[in-house]
């Protein structure tokens, strides 16, 4: 019998999974369809909140302490498993309109390197390939990115590499609870029991009848395109009015993203192919002669603020939910496990967790 049951295969669960099974618990991760399928594939994969100054200081506090986390754990990534993650930094510009002396002195107080910049050639020696609507706002230069099925698949090789058990294609139906207290899952074809469960459901996490009431997230739909280009076409993440370009490495160049809230439903449009296209070619107008090779989307675990739940459940003694990382599940993913950890393991935790729990987003 495991001591701890992870249920759902994300970024989430897996990086909570290995964190466990690294400090010597004996875990069991268990996943509806294949490890990392769902939202942590679909993702952007940068390393930052999208304008991180209009968020809750919890949230930057996890998205800091992952920036310091996530180079070495990918180095190790890499050393288990051969795999590169592709951790790259592009730094991030993001156009803004008004004021910016608010934002600027907001990244001093988190010792975060910004810069603001009004004139287009300094901008074009930034980013040359730049449209003209890009010609005011906050230059990031020590923003990184991940390439998110390279993360999935460098934590899968790390699992087959570390012997860390798992199962996909396993639905979880049901979270036993006897006397308040955990006692297991039950899926179609059986039951197993463990003392600790731990929700990483993404999306799916308000799904069990225990956490119905209590874990407040809904999914969120973000559609995603792929355009073919060459290496170094594009060096930069450039953001604006929430539409986003990323390259990647291959000269791969993604154009993002859409905000749905219209239930469990992954089709895409052609509405959104326009829009998202329309945004990217108005940030970097090369896009418009390059060929969109995929388009995609993901159900991100959304909640009201994008504060995260990583806490042990009210009601039910053994329980935990890791849920809820909105957009930035990547970018706090790291330090969010760190802290799930912590509270499993019944340590001191390494911030404070009170902004984390139930019912403090209620
Ligand atoms: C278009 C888009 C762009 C994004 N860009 C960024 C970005 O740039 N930076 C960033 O940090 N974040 C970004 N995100 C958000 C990020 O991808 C998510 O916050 C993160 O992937 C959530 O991880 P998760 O493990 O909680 O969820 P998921 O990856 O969705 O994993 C949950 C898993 O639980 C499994 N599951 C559900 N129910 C059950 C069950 N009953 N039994 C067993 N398994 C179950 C699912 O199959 C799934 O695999 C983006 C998301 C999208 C869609």
């Amino acid at each position: 019998m495991p001591d701890c049951i992870i249920v759902g295969g994300g970024a989430i669960g897996m990086l909570t999974a290995r964190q466990l099974f690294l400090e010597g618990v004996d875990v069991l991760l268990l996943e509806k369809g294949p490890l990392g399928g769902e939202s942590s594939w679909a993702g952007g994969g940068i390393i930052s909140p999208l304008y991180p100054w209009r968020y809750d200081d919890s949230v930057n506090r996890l998205a800091e302490r992952s920036k310091d986390i996530y180079p070495e754990l990918t180095k190790t990534l890499f050393e288990e498993s051969g795999s590169d993650c592709e951790f790259i930094n592009s730094g991030l510009f993001t156009v803004v309109e008004g004021d910016s002396k608010e934002i600027i002195d907001w990244a001093k107080s988190w010792s975060i390197k910004a810069e603001f910049i009004n004139d287009i050639a300094t901008i074009r020696d930034i980013e040359k390939s730049v449209g003209d609507i890009v010609d005011r706002g906050i230059w990031m230069p020590d923003i990184m990115q991940i390439r998110n099925p390279k993360l999935i698949k460098a934590l899968k090789a790390s699992f087959d590499h570390l012997s860390i058990p798992y199962q996909e294609q396993t639905e979880v139906e049901e979270v036993i609870v006897e006397n308040n207290k955990v006692a297991g899952v039950r899926t179609k074809q059986h039951r197993y029991a463990a003392d600790k469960v731990i929700i990483a459901s993404g999306a799916w996490s308000a799904q069990f009848s225990v956490t119905q009431s209590s874990v407040d997230v809904l999914p969120v739909k973000g559609q995603m395109i792929m355009y073919k280009g060459e290496p170094d076409l594009v060096k930069r993440i450039v953001l604006s009015e929430g539409h986003y370009v990323i390259p990647r490495k291959d000269g791969r160049i993604l154009a993002g993203s859409t905000l749905e809230k219209i239930g469990f439903d992954k089709s895409v449009s052609s509405s959104a192919l326009e829009e998202l296209h329309g945004a990217a070619v108005e940030l970097i107008p090369l896009l418009d002669d390059l060929e969109v090779e995929r388009q995609w989307a993901g159900l991100r675990p959304g909640t009201e603020k994008g504060i995260p739940y990583i806490c042990q459940h009210d009601d039910v003694e053994g329980l935990y939910v890791h849920a809820g990382h909105f957009r930035n599940g990547i970018v706090l993913g790291a330090a969010s496990v760190e802290l799930m950890t912590d509270i499993v393991l019944d340590r001191r935790p390494w911030c404070d967790a009170a902004p984390y729990t139930l019912s403090a987003q209620h």
